[in-house]
């Protein structure tokens, strides 16, 4: 029997109840058992979020540090973070159904990492850039300095609550910003526990981290609009992609989306087999394909389509479908009735317009966990680009495998797409899979691999995926406004220029 966990609202540095003292229950995918009792935030208590965090960063107690000491703060709490690892692994398997073996090698352990390296490549970065000289129509000198933005706002998803939450939390808080979190109601628990955890080290000022669950309506829509929030960065569907953008606009904050997906993953006719029909698999069925950038369109050439769809199924049935709390378990649950609910509805329409099932189609009985969502991998031949299964974002274990004749064939069907998030090819020839990669309108490509995240290099959208990048020096400059000083170089009043235009 899990833990049950209580959090409140982590607000000014504090623990508070919601205004309305309304709790909700966090529940775990594998078994349907509560394991969270959490504060629901809504309108008024997000206001006080963002309250604490405007205080905080006018106050300049963290905006005004030194980039050193920042930075120094930051890697002394990954020590903190790093020794929770094991709870909070327990915490994202028990609240978000991550199977352990996936939570301690992958998502939280990426998360922490990639804590670590954003707080020390913004010790690299300077805080000054000099302009070029330039002296048309006068000498004219100047310096950009890098500056944060102020109160920023991290609304994160329910399928990779934390490290998603570790993206916007550690370049905010590494230039300078404070920030206020919203994470997704399904799983909340992840970024509650980081919140505690930090605030046990002491090295965070009351009011620079906030974290406010509730509701997307209510939090969420104060969150993205209130006047107070300078910047909004968030992750989640395109759907409220959109509405953030909406509402962000009232007072022209800076955005940054990251959205829905549906990747295109292509073999090309000269791939080592054995790497990419398991690679193709972990492209799709990695958290039971609850990931945005998952490959879930494989192009596969007609002439070793028949062999690589036996493989793939005859592969595809032998993942062991479990609890995530289970090490043996190779595919844990889905996250809520909901997600198991729309994957049947994509099925269904698979189905009906025409693709053919060739393996799984149903949910899978794992004994001892009754109340659990599980889905068993699920794979379409002869599925054309223009059916729903390979054109919407199904977010659940279900491959769509394209024939194609022709790689120019191939990349006008990756390309054909309101997303670009991520992406394959897998080839023996590495510069002719480079030139796919760069043919394929996309924000990230593999090649020979999938999935894995570099929290040195940039990650985000094309199109309808998203807006600007997260990670590496590109996604720390999101957390920047870019000031110009011009420092004046004449030293008398009559060498100026501009005397000649207005006589003064
Ligand atoms: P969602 O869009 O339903 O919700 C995301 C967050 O937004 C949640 O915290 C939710 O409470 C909040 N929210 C909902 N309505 C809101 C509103 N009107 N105003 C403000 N906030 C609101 O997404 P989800 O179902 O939690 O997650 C799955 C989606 O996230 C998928 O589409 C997936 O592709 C996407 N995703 C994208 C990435 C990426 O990096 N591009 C990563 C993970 C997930």
């Amino acid at each position: 029997m899990a833990e049950v966990r209580d959090y409140k609202l982590y607000i000014d540095g504090q623990w508070t109840d919601a205004a309305s003292g309304e709790t909700f229950e966090t529940t775990n995918p594998s078994d349907g058992a509560v394991v969270g009792h959490v504060a629901r935030g809504g309108k008024d208590d997000m206001r006080r979020g963002i309250e604490a965090a405007r205080k905080a960063f006018d106050s300049g107690v963290w905006a005004d540090m030194p980039q050193e000491e920042r930075s120094r703060r930051m890697l002394k709490a990954w020590e903190a973070l790093t020794a929770a690892l094991p709870v909070l692994s327990q915490i994202e398997a028990e609240d978000a159904g991550h199977t352990l073996r996936m939570a301690n090698l992958f998502s939280i352990a990426l998360g922490v990492e990639h804590w670590r390296i954003l707080a020390q490549l913004s010790s690299t970065m300077g805080e000054y850039e000099p302009v070029p000289w330039n002296d048309f129509p006068a000498v004219q000198w100047g310096i950009v300095r890098r500056e944060p933005y102020g109160v920023t706002a991290a609304i994160t998803p329910w399928n990779f609550p934390f490290i998603l939450m570790m993206w916007k939390a550690a370049p905010a808080l590494a230039t300078g910003n404070s920030i206020v979190i919203k994470p997704a109601t399904y799983t909340p628990m992840s970024t509650l526990e980081f919140a505690r955890i930090l605030q046990e080290t002491d090295l965070f000022p009351p009011g620079v981290i906030n974290v406010v669950p509730g509701a997307g309506a209510a939090a969420g829509e104060e969150l993205a609009s209130n006047p107070m929030v300078d910047k909004v960065a968030f992750t989640g569907s395109t759907e409220v992609g959109r509405r953030i953008m909406q509402l962000a606009s009232s007072t022209v904050k800076k955005v940054t989306l990251e959205l829905g997906g549906k990747s295109a993953n292509i073999l090309l006719d000269d791939a080592d087999l054995d790497i990419a029909i398991a690679g193709s698999l972990w492209a799709t069925f990695l958290h039971s394909g609850q990931i945005c950038h998952s490959g879930t369109r494989l192009f596969v050439p007609a002439s070793i389509h028949d062999e690589v769809i036996a493989r793939l199924v005859e592969t595809a049935e032998g993942l062991k479908i479990g609890s995530a709390m289970d090490f043996e378990t190779d595919m844990g649950p889905l996250v809520h009735r909901s997600q198991y609910e729309t994957v049947e509805r994509y099925v269904q329409s698979g189905i009906e317009e025409g693709a053919k099932l060739v393996t799984g189609g149903e949910r899978a009985l794992v004994p001892g966990c009754d109340g659990g969502y599980f889905y068993k991998p699920t794979i379409f031949t002869d599925v054309r680009n223009d059916m729903k299964i390979a054109q919407e974002e199904i977010f659940g274990p279900v491959l769509s495998v394209i024939k194609y004749d022709t790689v120019e064939d191939a990349i006008a069907m990756a390309n054909d797409s309101i997303y670009g998030l991520g992406g394959g090819v897998w080839s023996r020839d590495i510069p002719r899979a480079l030139n796919v990669a760069k043919r394929i309108r996309t924000g990230t490509v593999w090649i020979n691999d999938y999935h894995l995240l570099n929290a040195y290099a940039p990650f985000g959208g094309y199109k309808q995926s998203g807006v600007g990048r997260e990670l590496g020096t590109w996604g720390l400059r999101e957390y920047q406004q870019t000031k110009y000083i011009h420092v004046d170089q004449v030293p008398t009043k009559d060498q100026k220029f501009w005397l000649q235009i207005l006589g003064l």
